[in-house]
């Protein structure tokens, strides 16, 4: 019988109890009445962001940021009916579907706020720059003006303040500390505290808890991924990964020595070998650069053989196995264990853009998520 209603074996496992329990980790180093808001751009780091919303809903969550207005539209199209921050930028022919729909937008320049159309009652989350040098308000000249136009135009609903820090996964850069100065002053400015005041993502959550005012947005660590090696070896509690990329082997053969395998026939048989086949290839995000992994087949890691290839991926088995055996590339298989860490190595990449780029091709499922 089939373990997914798919045709081809090749499967992301998810696991929406990790992902609640690396919030509920947080959570419990947190004062409590931070609000933790869920990062779920990117289809929630790979791991499907209409299920991940979901669950966490059921959960209590109520608040949750995506990196696109787009993103935010297509949450709402399914059934996510939380407010919705949109961290990037938005043009203002979205304001009118924000507005009904309880999205709130970034407001990151003070032209941008100018062009807010009069009758326009938009939620706010005001982005201060201060020195990450991507987008936000850059100065405290900035800040102030800004100050001013939210008091004339009573209309503008500032639900947040934030910033974004360029460096707090390291273990200690003065960077960091002059960003949250800069920070602390400019959030003087305001007559009043809007609802939520937020800087830290995962690093400055875990690690710098005098950042993290009244809401942190909680993105990587989430999905049981440490923001850098440093953090790895310093978190205060353990990750859980929630992510598995599963297959399993669609043919065996023992081929004779000499036999060329793959594109390029760049690799030939020492001696007669077990070579297994795995329906998993580039086009998954299974890319060519990792020719180097050793996939795990029950008790071994076996190393992959030839090139990898858009769609299926050769392996050299150490004795012959039945096919329909489960393969684990990413993940683990309760023996071994590949971490995201493993393949951001062989890529010479960080771990985020390994769980971005596993394709939609890929089903998520979801085994979980009843209990
Ligand atoms: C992506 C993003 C986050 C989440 O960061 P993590 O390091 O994944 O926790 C937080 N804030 C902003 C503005 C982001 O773009």
């Amino acid at each position: 019988m089939n373990s997914t209603p798919y045709y081809r074996p090749t499967y992301l496992e998810i696991d929406l109890q990790a992902i609640y329990k690396n919030i509920a980790a947080l959570q419990s180093q947190l004062a409590e009445q931070t609000t933790l808001i869920p990062v779920v751009k990117a289809n929630a780091y790979g791991h499907g962001a209409a299920r991940v919303v979901q669950f966490l809903e059921q959960r209590g969550l109520s608040l949750f940021a995506v990196a696109t207005p787009d993103e935010a539209v297509q949450l709402r199209q399914e059934g996510c009916t939380s407010e919705i921050l949109v961290l990037g930028i938005s043009p203002h022919h979205f304001l009118p579907f924000a507005e009904q729909h309880n999205i709130h937008l970034t407001a990151h320049s003070l032209d941008w706020l100018l062009k807010i159309p009069a009758s326009a009652k938009p939620r706010l989350h005001l982005k201060l720059d201060t020195g990450m040098g991507r987008i936000g308000l850059q100065s405290e000249q900035e800040v102030r003006q800004a100050v001013t136009l939210f008091s004339e135009h009573p209309n503008w609903d500032l639900q947040g303040i934030y910033t974004h820090f360029a460096t707090a996964d390291e273990a200690e850069n003065p960077h960091f500390t002059r960003q949250l100065e800069r920070f602390e002053q400019w959030i003087q400015l305001f007559p009043e505290r809007p609802r939520y005041i937020h800087a830290a993502n995962s690093a400055a959550a875990i690690q710098h808890q005098h950042a993290v005012f009244n809401a942190v947005r909680f993105g990587i660590s989430m999905y049981g991924i440490a923001p850098s090696n440093w953090m790895k070896d310093n978190t205060p509690f353990p990750f859980r990964p929630a992510m598995r990329l599963v297959t399993e082997i669609v043919q065996v053969k023992q081929v004779a020595k000499e036999t060329s395998i793959g594109y390029g026939a760049s690799y030939t048989s020492a001696e007669p070998e077990w070579i297994g086949t795995l329906p998993v290839g580039y086009a998954d995000g299974l890319l060519r650069g990792l020719k180097g992994l050793s996939p795990i087949v029950e008790e071994a890691r076996v190393p992959i053989v030839g090139k990898i290839c858009m769609d299926q991926t050769m392996i050299k088995l150490p004795k012959e196995f039945k096919v329909g055996t489960k393969v684990v590339l990413l993940g683990s298989n309760g023996v071994h264990t590949i971490p995201a860490e493993e393949w951001a190595e062989l890529l010479q990449t960080i771990p985020y853009e390994i769980c971005c780029q596993l394709s939609t091709r890929v089903p998520r499922i979801y085994p979980q998520s009843d209990k």
